[in-house]
């Protein structure tokens, strides 16, 4: 069956996207009731959280401005596999194993084990050149424990709130403008970390950035009821297995939690030409993670959009294209697909989700020779290990490469870090630190430092790099270098 068979109507819509406004910096705030905290996260996702958590365990008065009604951000509704937690070493056979991401990325995992939360950390059973690991999560779980951790730190969690402005002083951020159901308020603070993954706050206050729109955007969906083993075989039938991951689902060990059709692009592979052009055609990949029975966590649906997602009208149009998409991607799977007949949409974000919106311009742009080559610095706040495009790239001999503290200071403003998806304009380099465990050590690092900024009061330049890294190691922090 031919996908335009499963045609939904068209509707026209938004034609109004030449009249863009670009962020206004420093409306009137006064008459705005006014809040004062040390510290302020703007975005409580991936990186967003780790920052918020890390800033309040450090006695920094601070506050969290999320736009949706929970935290988690793109690690609960994109990427579900979280890369990753340790080095590429199967690929390279003699290195050794090594966790490279602990601290607070690793203290979810185990948040998140007692309660049947995650496969933990996985082996992988194919592909070895591309991940070592899975480490999968219960996207709705996440969200919980995320929240709960907040909540412990003591941390101000505004969620429904968006932050709409901001006003500075010369060079330095003085507070932002949320907007709520309780109107708007004014969020002072001495320092400010920008984990909107749009760099929403950055632009609010003048930052330099650039807008590349190299990916598409996507809205992953979950589908239920779904036999996950006779679509497995299925798939190996057709000599279409692709990454496989064994590990814990529904409390029972070496079970799938992660299983990827070599698809859609190989010549060996024998499934449905039906199956392939349809899904080829639609943006949508069989790759995906589990945690439970009769559930695929994760079906992406890819689209292009020909200008930069910041833009709210060509959005609009994309949100309806993508659930088009959902709707005629279902369908395939349930038609060529054995163990997919009944299945249903048992979960899609509640918007398109971006691998890039603006980037922000930092005081250093991490490169891909930098990640490639393994590059350490001398201000180093983490070490990752994990390429996205591996195995066409990978880190040098399975090693690791270091994220300079200065990669997160936002260019000629004093007092605003940027931690997440927002950093990195080399697309290549990119493909490493936008994943989620690397945007989650950003965050725990960006948080304490403003935090150790706010408590030193100074700028985010005159902090002591000294200081910044023995808080690290002491929060389990892991590092490679002296
Ligand atoms: C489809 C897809 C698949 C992916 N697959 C993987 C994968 O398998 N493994 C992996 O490791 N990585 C994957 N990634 C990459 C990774 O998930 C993201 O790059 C990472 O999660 C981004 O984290 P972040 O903190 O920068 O942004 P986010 O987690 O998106 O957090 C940003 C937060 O800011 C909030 N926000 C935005 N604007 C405002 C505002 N103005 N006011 C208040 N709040 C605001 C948002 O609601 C959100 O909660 C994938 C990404 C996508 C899109």
């Amino acid at each position: 069956m031919m996908v335009a068979a499963l045609a939904v109507p068209q509707i026209s819509m938004n034609s109004q996207s030449d009249q863009v406004k670009h962020p206004e910096i420093n409306e009137d705030i006064s008459g705005l009731p006014v809040r004062k905290f040390d510290v302020i996260v703007a975005g409580g996702g991936t990186a967003g959280v780790m920052a918020a958590v890390a800033a309040a365990r450090q006695g920094a008065k601070t506050a969290l401005i999320e736009s949706k009604g929970y935290p988690g951000g793109t690690v609960v509704e994109g990427g579900t596999a979280l890369h990753s937690f340790f080095n590429l070493w199967k690929a390279f056979p003699g290195v050794e194993k090594r966790q490279v991401v602990k601290g607070l990325a690793q203290e979810i995992i185990d948040r998140l084990m007692p309660v049947g939360g995650t496969t933990g950390h996985a082996d992988t059973t194919t592909r070895y050149d591309y991940d070592s690991v899975c480490t999968a999560i219960d996207t709705e779980l996440y969200k919980l424990k995320a929240f709960e951790m907040l909540a412990e730190a003591g941390v101000f969690i505004c969620v429904n709130t968006l932050v709409a402005g901001a006003v500075k002083k010369g060079s330095e951020v003085e507070g932002v403008i949320t907007q709520s159901r309780m109107g708007r308020e004014f969020f002072k603070a001495r320092c400010f970390v920008d984990c909107t993954a749009y760099g929403d706050l950055s632009a609010y206050c003048g930052a330099d950035y650039i807008e590349l729109n190299d990916h598409p955007v996507c809205n992953s969906m979950g589908l239920g009821n779904v036999k996950i083993e006779k679509l497995y075989d299925f798939l190996k039938v057709n000599n279409a297995v692709g990454d496989i991951a064994l590990g814990l689902r529904s409390g029972k060990e070496s079970q799938i939690i992660r299983m990827g059709a070599e698809g859609t692009g190989s010549s060996n592979n024998t499934l449905p030409a039906g199956f392939v052009d349809g899904i080829k055609q639609l943006g949508s990949g069989l790759i995906t993670t589990t945690v439970h029975d009769n559930y695929l966590m994760f079906i992406k649906v890819n689209y292009k959009m020909d200008i930069s997602p910041t833009n709210r009208d060509e959005v609009a149009k994309a949100e309806l294209i993508i659930r088009q998409n959902q709707y005629k991607t279902l369908e395939l799977f349930k038609q060529y697909l054995p163990g997919c007949e009944k299945a249903f949409i048992a979960r899609t974000s509640p918007s398109l989700n971006i691998r890039r919106g603006r980037t922000i311009i930092c005081d250093y742009d991490i490169t891909s020779e930098d990640v490639l080559e393994g590059k350490h610095f001398d201000d180093d706040i983490m070490v990752y290990g994990f390429h996205d495009e591996a195995p066409r790239l990978q880190i040098k001999n399975g090693g690791t490469y270091g994220v300079p503290y200065k990669a997160l200071i936002v260019k000629n403003i004093e007092n605003l870090l940027a931690a997440g998806m927002l950093i990195t304009s080399d697309h290549s380099a990119h493909m490493s630190t936008r994943n989620t465990v690397c945007c989650m050590g950003q965050g725990q690092a960006a948080g304490t430092a403003a935090a150790l900024c706010a408590a030193k009061k100074c700028g985010t330049r005159e902090l002591q790099y000294s200081d910044l890294r023995k808080k690290l190691e002491n929060d389990n922090v892991y590092f490679e270098t002296g």
